[in-house]
């Protein structure tokens, strides 16, 4: 089963040295996580197909399956791609989505497509507002765009993408 969370108590001063979080990658929502920083972490790791690097949390912190499909949506690259295989370009529009993916789903407190709740009990609200994740054989949102949204298992897991202008 996959675990989503888990509640430690910890003494503040050696909370980042528990062998709870020193596993894990940068936060990208930090203002010191810069394009550098991004270049870094995926380069760990040449080989890996781009969605399930990004959904690697030893690489960054905090990326599920939902949306790092918005990211790649949004950034227009083929969740398949190889991190090595990359333009310049490219790493900017991810990194450029990844900042604005993941402050889209917190300023819609989330994403409820399953089971998660806040702690009033409340769904969030990205699920709404998804362009790619779950709208497979439908027309790609992005304007000018007459591709159509697949779907293929990527490392097992499912991942969205418009075949044109993410071909
Ligand atoms: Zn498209």
């Amino acid at each position: 089963m996959r675990k989503f969370g888990k509640i430690t108590l910890l003494d503040t001063k050696t909370a980042h040295c528990t062998k709870h979080l020193n596993n894990i990658g940068p936060e990208p929502l930090e203002r010191q996580f810069t394009i550098t920083n991004l270049k870094l972490q995926i380069n760990k790791k040449p080989n890996g197909k781009i969605k399930t690097i990004l959904t690697d949390q030893s690489i960054i912190a905090g990326i599920g399956n939902i949306y790092s499909d918005e990211i790649l949506w949004r950034a227009g690259v083929h969740p398949e791609r190889k991190v090595s295989s990359l333009k310049e370009t490219e790493v900017k529009l991810i990194f450029k989505a990844v900042k604005e993916t993941l402050t889209k789903g917190i300023d819609f407190g989330g994403d409820s497509m399953s089971d998660y709740r806040n702690i009033h009990g409340l769904p969030g609200k990205f699920q709404l507002h998804h362009e790619v994740y779950r709208r497979t054989g439908k027309k790609c949102k992005k304007r000018n765009c007459a591709g159509i949204i697949k779907r293929k298992i990527v490392n097992g897991r499912s991942a969205h993408f418009c075949s044109v202008h993410q071909a």
